[in-house]
C-alpha cells in the first residue's frame, strides 16, 4: 500500500507556515569531503538551524497545524533534548504553553538551552522510553495536545521540507545521506525525494550502539533495544509501542541504512570542527562519518548529506576534537 499519509502538497504547505520561525539553511560543498568520497559532496547545514537542529521545522509545522482549541489546551512532548528545545522555541514563538518530558540523564547543554526559552520541564526517567512512558501519562492526565518527536503526518511533512531546499539547491543530486533515529527526518526528506524522482537514492544513518530503526527493518517489525552510551546522543531512543508511520515510510521508500562507530562518529566531529570549521554535535555527524567511512555505496555523482545538529556542549567537543582530530 503506497505511503498516503503526508503528501507532496502536505510538504509544501509545511514550508509556508514554518517560513516565520524556522531558516532555509544552506548547502555547501565540501571539496575535501568530495576527495575522500570519491564524489561531489554537498553539505545542508541544519547545525546552523535555529536552535540548533532541524527539530524546529517539524515542530513549527506541527504546532501551526492545531486548532484553536488544541493551542489553548497547551501540548506536550518528550525527547532526548533537540525535540524538546524546538517545541518549546515554536511554543514560545506561537504563545502556545508546552510541557517538555526529558529523560534524567538529558545533555546538559541541551537541558540549560530548553530551561532558557521557559516551558514546563519534567525530568523523567532513566531511559528515553521510561520518559516515553511518563509523557503519555501526562498527556492523558492533563488533555494536552502530545508533539511525536518523529512519528506524525505534520513532523515528518515540517522536516520533508529540507528535501525540497536540496531538490531545489541541488536538482541532480543521485543520493542523500541523512542521519536517523526515529525515522522523521530520513521519513520527511525520503517522501519528498522519491515524489520528486524515485530514483534518487535515500540513506540512513545510525551508530552502532542500540540502532533500533536499523534492527527493526531487518526484522520486518518493531523491536525494542537497551540504550547504550554513544556521542550520539540525540539518536538514542526507541520507535514506540504505537508506531504508526515512519516504520512503514522507512520500508517503502529508504534505500539502505549502515551504521558507524563511535571512533568514527568521533573522526567526522573532529574533521567538521577542524576543516569545515562547522560544530558538529554526535548525532548530526553521523552523515559525515558514513561518508569519511566509505560505508555508503552506489553515492553516484552528486551528493547530499544533512548535518543535522550543533548541540553539543564545548567541553565535550573539545576533548572529542582532542582525541579524533589527528
Ligand atoms: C532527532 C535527531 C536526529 C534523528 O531524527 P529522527 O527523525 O528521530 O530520525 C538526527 N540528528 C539530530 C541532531 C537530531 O536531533
Amino acid at each position: 500500500m503506497p505511503f498516503s499519509d503526508v503528501t507532496l502538497r502536505d510538504i509544501y504547505l509545511a514550508r509556508q507556515r514554518i517560513a516565520k520561525v524556522a531558516k532555509r539553511t544552506p548547502l555547501a560543498h565540501s571539496p575535501s569531503l568530495s576527495t575522500i568520497a570519491g564524489s561531489e559532496v554537498h553539505m545542508k547545514l541544519e547545525n546552523l538551524q535555529v536552535t540548533g537542529s532541524f527539530k524546529l521545522r517539524g515542530a513549527t509545522n506541527k504546532l501551526e497545524s492545531l486548532s484553536d482549541e488544541e493551542r489553548e489546551r497547551g501540548v506536550i512532548t518528550v525527547s532526548t533534548g533537540n525535540h524538546g528545545r524546538a517545541v518549546a522555541h515554536a511554543a514560545k514563538a506561537l504563545g502556545v504553553n508546552a510541557v517538555i518530558c526529558l529523560p534524567e540523564k538529558v545533555a546538559r547543554v541541551k537541558l540549560d538551552a530548553i530551561r532558557a526559552l521557559d516551558p514546563e520541564v519534567v525530568l523523567h526517567g532513566e531511559s528515553y522510553d521510561d520518559a516515553v512512558e511518563h509523557s503519555f501519562a501526562l498527556q492523558k492526565e492533563h488533555g494536552l495536545t502530545y508533539v511525536d518527536p518523529f512519528d506524525d503526518p505534520q513532523v515528518l511533512a515540517g522536516q520533508g521540507t529540507i528535501g525540497l531546499e536540496i531538490l531545489e539547491d541541488l536538482p541532480g543530486v543521485d543520493t542523500v545521506v541523512v542521519p536517523l533515529s526515529g525515522g522523521g527526518l530520513l521519513g520527511g526528506i525520503a517522501l519528498a525525494m522519491k515524489y520528486a524522482d524515485p530514483s534518487v537514492r535515500t540513506v540512513g544513518v545510525s551508530m552502532v550502539a542500540a540502532p533500533v530503526m536499523y534492527h527493526s527493518l531487518q526484522a520486518g517489525k518493531v523491536i525494542v533495544m537497551d540504550e547504550e552510551p554513544t556521542l550520539a546522543d540525540a539518536l538514542v531512543g526507541g520507535l514506540g509501542d504505537h508506531n504508526q508511520y515512519t516504520f512503514r515510510l522507512l520500508q517503502e521508500y529508504v534505500d539502505d541504512v549502515v551504521l558507524v562507530s563511535e571512533e568514527e562518529i568521533g573522526a567526522a566531529m573532529a574533521w567538521a570542527m577542524n576543516d569545515a570549521h562547522l560544530v558538529v554535535e554526535g548525532g548530526g555527524a553521523v552523515g559525515l562519518a558514513a561518508l569519511m567511512a566509505g560505508k555508503v555505496e552506489n553515492l553516484g555523482q552528486r551528493v547530499a548529506v544533512v548535518v543535522s545538529g550543533s548541540n553539543v556542549a564545548t567541553a565535550q567537543l573539545v576533548e572529542v576534537v582532542q582525541k579524533h582530530g589527528g
